[in-house]
C-alpha cells in the first residue's frame, strides 16, 4: 500500500569511501572501518520532517551515502508535505517551545498532533530496519507511538536548555522512552532524562557536498551580481538564514545600518530561501523584514526560491561575502556557520551555544552581544583583510579538526553499535 504520510527519499548518488577518510586523521579510519563492520548488514532508517532546507535534511543527505558506502543498509523518510498543514502549524509552536518560547497550544492542537503522529507511527512499523532514527519534534511523538521497533534514537537538533516547562512536560514521556537520545550540546541535556540514554556529539558538514565548494570572491561576486542584482565592487555583508525570529535578521539589518556610518556604499545580503515546508512562520517575518528594509537599495532579501538554483545561489553568497554573520538568538548548532569558516570565513556570530562551539572569540571569529558590537566587529573585519585572512584560515581548521563528516559518521555508527548490543 501507497505510504499517505511519509515519503522515501531515493538517493542515486554515490560517494567512494576514499574520497572522504582523507578528511580523517589516519589513527580514526581504522576505528571507523571497524565500527561499520559490525554494523554490516544491519538496516538503519532515519526520518525528519521535511525534504529539503534546513540543517537537517543537509545532514541526512550525505548521512545515508556514507553509510551504504560503509556496508551499512540506509534509507531517509520525511512527511508527506501535503499532509496537514495545521500539523506544520502546531510542531512549529512544539519548536517554539523546546527553544523556550512561552506559546499556547490548544487541545484541539494537541489532538491534530496525536492524531497524525498516530498515523505516522502506523506507517514507521511497516519500515523494516533495525534502527530506527528519529529527527526533531515534528516526529517525536509518532516515533513514540510506533511499537514494532525494538530499536530507536531521538536526535534533538535544537537548543533545549530553556525549554517552556508546560510543553516539555507533555512531550517528557515520549521524549523518556527512545532507546537513545542525542543532543549537539550538553548544555541541551534536561536533567530529567534518564543519563544512561544519552549521548552528545555535534553535527557536521560533508566536505564532499556540493555545497561545501569553494570559488573565488570574484566569481562569486560576478554570480550575484547576475543572479540577485548585487553590485560587485561595494563591501557585502551577509547572514544566510531561514527568514525565523530565531535566526533575528532584524538585529542584522540594526548592525548593518550602524556600518553604512562608517562604509556608506556597503551593501546587505539576508539570503534565506523558502524551501522548508515545515515552517509556516517564515513568510510573516520576512514581510517583517521586508518592511524594515523598504526600499532600500542597500539591503538585499532572497527568499522565494523560484526560478533560483537555491544551493548554487547560497554556495555563492558565502563564498562572495566580504563579512558574514549569524545572529541567532538560539541555535542548535548552525551549519552555516560551519559551512562558511570551511570556505575561511571569519564569522561574527552571536553568543547562542551552536554558534559559541564553533567561534572562539578573537580566534577564528568573533562573538558579539549587540548590534553596536555587530558592527563594530564588522568594520574591524572591513577595514583589516590580512587579519581577517588569517582568522579565516583559523576558521578553517576548526572545522577540519573537529566538523566534518567523517567523525560524525563514526559518532552514528558507536551509536547504533551500542543500541544493538
Ligand atoms: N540554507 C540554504 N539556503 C538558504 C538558507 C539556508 O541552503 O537560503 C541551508 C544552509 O546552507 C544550511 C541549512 O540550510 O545547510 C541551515 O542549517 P542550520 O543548521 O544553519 O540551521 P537550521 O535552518 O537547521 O535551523
Amino acid at each position: 500500500m501507497k505510504n499517505l504520510n511519509i515519503r522515501k527519499i531515493i538517493l542515486s548518488k554515490q560517494v567512494r569511501r576514499a574520497d572522504f577518510l582523507r578528511f580523517m586523521p589516519e589513527g580514526q579510519k581504522g576505528e571507523l572501518l571497524k565500527q561499520a563492520s559490525y554494523l554490516r548488514g544491519k538496516r538503519v532508517v532515519h526520518i525528519n520532517a521535511v525534504a529539503d532546507g534546513g540543517g537537517v535534511a543537509e545532514i541526512l543527505a550525505s548521512l545515508v551515502l556514507y553509510f551504504r558506502s560503509l556496508g551499512v543498509e540506509s534509507d531517509w523518510y520525511f512527511i508527506n508535505p501535503d499532509v496537514s498543514k495545521k500539523f506544520f502549524e502546531v510542531t512549529n509552536k512544539i519548536h517554539n517551545a523546546l527553544q523556550g518560547a512561552p506559546v499556547k497550544i490548544s487541545g484541539r492542537e494537541w489532538t491534530e498532533y496525536e492524531r497524525l503522529s498516530g498515523r505516522i507511527a502506523a506507517e514507521l512499523d511497516k519500515i523494516d530496519c533495525d534502527v530506527l532514527a528519529v529527527n526533531d519534534p515534528q516526529l517525536l511523538l509518532a516515533g513514540h507511538l510506533a511499537r514494532l521497533h525494538k530499536h530507536k534514537i531521538y536526535f534533538s537538533h535544537i537548543d533545549t536548555s530553556s525549554v517552556f516547562r508546560q510543553v516539555w512536560k507533555k512531550l517528557l514521556p515520549a521524549v523518556a522512552s527512545y532507546h537513545r537520545i542525542v543532543f549537539s550540546n550538553r548544555n541541551f541535556v534536561s536533567g530529567s532524562l534518564p543519563g544512561r540514554k544519552i549521548k552528545v556529539f555535534t553535527p557536521a558538514i560533508d566536505p564532499l557536498a556540493p555545497k561545501q565548494k569553494i570559488v573565488s570572491q570574484k566569481v562569486a561576486r560576478l554570480y550575484l551580481k547576475k543572479h540577485g542584482g548585487i553590485p560587485a565592487s561595494c563591501p557585502l555583508v551577509a547572514q544566510v538564514s531561514r527568514f525565523d525570529v530565531w535566526k533575528n535578521p532584524m538585529g542584522v539589518i540594526q548592525a548593518f545600518r550602524i556600518v553604512q556610518n562608517t562604509y556608506p556604499g556597503a551593501q546587505l545580503a539576508l539570503v534565506g530561501f523558502n524551501t522548508a515546508k515545515d515552517n509556516p512562520a517564515a513568510m510573516v517575518v520576512y514581510k517583517d523584514i521586508a518592511a524594515i528594509a523598504g526600499k532600500s537599495r542597500d539591503i538585499y532579501l532572497f527568499f522565494d526560491p523560484k526560478g533560483k538554483d537555491v544551493l548554487e545561489f547560497t554556495v555563492m553568497a558565502q563564498n562572495a561575502a566580504d563579512v558574514i554573520v549569524q545572529n541567532s538568538v538560539k541555535e542548535g548548532f548552525g551549519l552555516v556557520v560551519t559551512e562558511a569558516m570551511w570556505k575561511r570565513q571569519a564569522i561574527i556570530g552571536s553568543p547562542a551555544s551552536g554558534i559559541r562551539k564553533q567561534i572562539q572569540n578573537g580566534e577564528n571569529g568573533f562573538i558579539v552581544k549587540s548590534p553596536e558590537e555587530m558592527a563594530q566587529k564588522i568594520i574591524f573585519l572591513l577595514s583589516h583583510p590580512s587579519k581577517k585572512r588569517i582568522m579565516g584560515k583559523t576558521a578553517r581548521k576548526t572545522v577540519l579538526e573537529n566538523f566534518l563528516f567523517p567523525r560524525l559518521v563514526l559518532d552514528h555508527l558507536k551509536l547504533y553499535r551500542s543500541c544493538l548490543k
